[in-house]
C-alpha cells in the first residue's frame, strides 16, 4: 500500500471512538477544492517514501486496549492494493475500522462488506448528481455511489454520509437537490444514517489555486444548509 501518513491518536474521526488514522496517496477523483493536494496530485505524490504497513501494524499492537479503531481515509483508499489483507490484519487485533471513501468503486465495497470487515463507512456525497462531473473531473461514477451506499445500507454496519460545502459546488439548491437523489437511492437512508456531517469548506489549501479566492460559508449559512437536512435526518452535525 501506500500511506502518506498516520496520525496516531483522535478522538474526532470516528464517532464515539478513540482512533488512529491512516492516510492513503492517490485518488480517482480531482476534487478541485480538496485540501490534500500532496495525497491526489500525481506531481506532488511521493511514491518512494511510504509508512511501511508493518510499522502501523507494530504501533497498533502497542496500544491494544488504548486505542477502540482505525480511520482509513486519503485519497481514496479503495485503490489501495493490499486494503483488504491490511484492514484483515488490523480487525484481527480486535480494532473497530472505519474507512473513508467517494463510494466509486463498488467491487471494492463490495467485497469489503462481503467480508464484514468494515464497522462504519462515511460516504462523500460531493454534490448534486447533476454538478458531480464538474466537481470531481470524473464521468459516470454516480450509478456506483448509488449502488454503494445501497449495498451499505442494507448491511449491518454503521453509514455516515458527508458534504464539504463549497460555495458555488454545493449551494442551498443543490442540497435540494441531493436530498431528492439521496431519498431516491432508498426512502430510507436517511432514517437509517447514524449522522450527517456538513464540512465547511477551508480555503487555506485546495488542488486548484482558485479555490483560495473562494469565501467559506458563514456560521448562519452552514445553520441553514443543516436545516434542510435535519428535516429528514435526526443527526446532522457541521464540523469544521
Ligand atoms: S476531496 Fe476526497 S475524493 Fe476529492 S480529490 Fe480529495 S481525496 Fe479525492
Amino acid at each position: 500500500m501506500f500511506i502518506g501518513g498516520f496520525q496516531k491518536f483522535t478522538m474526532l474521526d470516528y464517532p464515539g471512538k478513540v482512533a488512529a488514522v491512516v492516510f492513503t496517496k492517490g485518488c480517482n477523483f480531482r476534487c478541485q477544492f480538496c485540501h490534500n493536494p500532496e495525497l491526489v496530485d500525481q506531481k506532488l505524490i511521493d511514491y518512494d517514501n511510504n509508512i511501511k504497513e508493518e510499522e502501523i501494524l507494530k504501533f497498533l499492537e502497542s496500544r491494544n486496549g488504548d486505542l477502540d479503531g482505525v480511520c482509513i481515509t486519503g485519497g481514496e483508499p479503495t485503490l489501495q492494493i493490499g486494503l483488504k489483507e491490511f484492514i484483515k490484519r488490523i480487525k484481527e487485533m480486535g480494532f473497530y475500522i472505519k474507512l473513508d471513501t467517494n463510494a466509486s468503486h463498488f467491487s471494492v465495497v463490495n467485497d469489503l462488506i462481503g467480508s464484514n470487515l468494515v464497522d462504519y463507512w462515511a460516504i462523500d456525497i460531493k454534490t448534486s448528481p447533476k454538478k458531480y462531473k464538474i466537481m470531481t473531473k470524473k464521468d459516470n461514477i454516480i450509478e456506483n455511489v448509488e449502488k454503494s451506499i445501497n449495498l451499505i445500507m442494507n448491511s449491518n454496519n454503521e453509514l455516515e454520509l458527508r458534504t464539504t460545502v463549497v460555495p458555488g459546488y454545493v449551494n442551498p439548491e443543490d442540497i435540494n437537490e441531493m436530498i431528492d437523489w439521496i431519498n431516491g437511492i432508498d426512502k430510507n437512508i436517511f432514517s437509517k444514517l447514524s449522522r450527517y456531517s456538513i464540512q465547511d469548506f477551508k480555503s487555506r489549501k485546495t488542488l486548484h489555486d482558485g479555490f483560495k479566492n473562494v469565501n467559506p460559508y458563514s456560521r448562519e449559512e452552514l445553520e441553514e444548509i443543516a436545516n434542510k437536512i435535519r428535516k429528514h435526518c435526526e443527526n446532522v452535525v457541521i464540523s469544521s
